[in-house]
This record gives C-alpha cells, sequence and structure tokens, in this order.
C-alpha cells in the first residue's frame, strides 16, 4: 500500500501526544500520563480467528446496509399494497428502530462533543484520536444484527404470542421485562463480563473493545459477534419473557430498547451527566444506576465495576471501585478540570 497517509497520521498523532503531555494535570485515575497504550488491532484475517471474533460482513464497508434490503421491499410492497404508509408494518417498525436506537447513540455522541457544555465535565480529559475514530467506524454492526434477528423472528415459524395482534401499549409488559431485567440480564452480562475479562476470552473476544482507553457513546457499540450476541441476549429475554407471558406490546418494544441504548451511550459518553447530589439525597440509589464515571472506570482498570447498569452486581460480586462516586463528585463538581 502507499505508506503516505500513514506517516501523515503518525506525526498528527505525535504532535497530540507533545501537545497532551505539555499539559499540567492533577494525580487522577484518569490521568493521560498513566493511560495505557492502545492495544494492536486484533486481527481477524487468518484462518485461526476464534468463532465469532469477527463480523461475517467486515469486507462488505457501507454496503453493509444492504443487508437490510429485504425489509426496505417488503416496507415497499406493504405500502404500495395498502395505498398508503403501512403504520403497522412490523418491517417498518424493525427499520423505525433500527434509525431511532442508531440516532440515539448519535445523539450522545454529538452531546459528549459539544465541548463549551462538557469540557468541564469530562472524565478523561484526552479527545478521540484518528486511530479510534477509524476502528470503531463499525460500531453500528450490533445493531444490523439485532434488526436481522428481529426480522427472522418476526417471520419465523415459531411466532411469539402477541406478534399477531400487536398491541400498542400493555403496562404490565414494563414491569415483567423490568424484574426479567434485573432478575436474569443484569447477573448474566455481569458474570459473561467477568469470563470475558479471563484468558484467554480477553484477547480473543474483548480486548478490541478495551483498546481504547478513552470511552465515546459509539465505544459502546463496538465489539466482536460474541459481544453483540451477549447483548443481543441481555436485551432480548426481557421482551421475549413479556411476550410469552401475553403482555408484549408494540410500546414496550421501543421503550425497552430506547432506555436500554440511552443509558449505554450515556456510560459511555465520557461526560458526568449524573450530579452527586442524586445520590447524596437518595445513597441506595447509586446501587441501582451507574454513571459515566462509573464505566470509565472500569475502561481504565479492567478489574472492577464490569456491570450492566446496576453497581448492585458489582456489590455481589466484590468487583466494586471504591473509587467509583467520590471521583464522580469531583468530575460532576469540575475540580478535576483538565483544561
Ligand atoms: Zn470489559
Amino acid at each position: 500500500g502507499n505508506p503516505q497517509p500513514r506517516v501523515r497520521t503518525e506525526t498528527r498523532l505525535a504532535s497530540a501526544k507533545s501537545y497532551s503531555a505539555r499539559r499540567e494535570e492533577p494525580p487522577s485515575p484518569f490521568s493521560s500520563t498513566q493511560l495505557p497504550l492502545p492495544l494492536p488491532l486484533p486481527r481477524n484475517s487468518s484462518a485461526m480467528a476464534p468463532p465469532l471474533s469477527s463480523w461475517p460482513w467486515a469486507s462488505l464497508g457501507i454496503y453493509k446496509y444492504f443487508l437490510l434490503g429485504p425489509l426496505v421491499w417488503k416496507v415497499a410492497q406493504e405500502w404500495a399494497e395498502q395505498g398508503g404508509a403501512p403504520l403497522g408494518s412490523r418491517w417498518l417498525h424493525l427499520l423505525l428502530l433500527f434509525s431511532a436506537r442508531g440516532l440515539t447513540y448519535q445523539f450522545w455522541f454529538s452531546y459528549s462533543n459539544m465541548l463549551f457544555l462538557t469540557r468541564r465535565r469530562r472524565v478523561v480529559p484526552d479527545g478521540v484520536d484518528f486511530r479510534q475514530v477509524d476502528h470503531e467506524w463499525d460500531w453500528d454492526n450490533f445493531l444490523v444484527l439485532q434488526t436481522l434477528i428481529g426480522a427472522a423472528l418476526v417471520n419465523g415459524p415459531l411466532p411469539l404470542p402477541g406478534l399477531e395482534d400487536l398491541r400498542v401499549w400493555d403496562p404490565r409488559g414494563l414491569g415483567i421485562a423490568l424484574l426479567l431485567h434485573v432478575g436474569l440480564s443484569e447477573p448474566v452480562f455481569y458474570w459473561a463480563h467477568r469470563a470475558l475479562h479471563g484468558a484467554p476470552l480477553f484477547g480473543q473476544y474483548h480486548a478490541g473493545h478495551h483498546s481504547t482507553p478513552v470511552t465515546q457513546p459509539l465505544t459502546a457499540g463496538f465489539g466482536t459477534p460474541l459481544e453483540a450476541l451477549l447483548l443481543t441476549l441481555t436485551t432480548g429475554v426481557p421482551l421475549a419473557g413479556a411476550f410469552l407471558m401475553g403482555a408484549g406490546s408494540l410500546g414496550l418494544v421501543y421503550v425497552h430498547l430506547l432506555t436500554f441504548d440511552y443509558l449505554r451511550s450515556m456510560g459511555y459518553s465520557n461526560v458526568e451527566v449524573i450530579s452527586h447530589r442524586v445520590f447524596e439525597a437518595l445513597p441506595p440509589l447509586r446501587y441501582l444506576i451507574y454513571t459515566p464515571t462509573y464505566l470509565s472506570l472500569h475502561h481504565r482498570e479492567k478489574d472492577s465495576n464490569f456491570c450492566l447498569f446496576m453497581p448492585l452486581f458489582d456489590l455481589l460480586g466484590g468487583t466494586l471501585n471504591s473509587k467509583s462516586w467520590e471521583l464522580q463528585k469531583e468530575i460532576y463538581q469540575g475540580t478535576q478540570c483538565h483544561y
């Protein structure tokens, strides 16, 4: 290949590095001087790559979106048959969900980059470098996968109860989904995530996700197919449970998935958005909802704070990072300001 672009990138990275070295920073777990260098990118092209460690459509580039073409075709067919927008079409809702979910990450990505609003509350002061931008380019692979799984379920031979006659809303579904999320999804994710940090799984499946020390909302989606399937299970079980118990609804699918995406992209936003006063007023709440500082500590130190959204499971598993809320308070107040 042509070595010229690489030389240019290295020069720019070197100048960014010397800029960050010039800055005077107080000692902090998030200070850039302590940040590890990014791990080398996992190379999945070899024949020895473990299963589910690389995306089958990786070589398609941007053309991967054509995988959703059959869904667009189905909507077009229904549109023509009905002579208007097929508002009840499951294919249409799968596509709308794909867009709305992607926009949720995009919203947090834009917000966290509005430095005039967020600079004082950035968790890790460093910016994102070109390497990370390239590295996380296909962050939305998990959304493509989940949309395809949704299409298979909708069109599959085993229809979920309630799918034939899809209701708009059923409040019971929300309660069931919440119970299943806390009782199943959270502990399953916690233990699977801890397993992913052991050898050899970390190197095979999780190192790529951890290779960038500064998280951004798109990092939440960046990972191997195995990690995406774990997330699919985590998000899917509460929905499947609600539908199997006859309390599923279209509204539940939207509320559940968009809340899930919102909380994930918030955690990865690298901007502390939850006030320490909330936890001071309601201390038990700190075990029920994580914070961007909490998640960044996992990415920074890798031996604690493994939970999905609920620090309760780190407490039960003995992996709670004791600095989590003290640092969160400092960062929210801006006393960790690095700029
Ligand atoms: Zn991890």
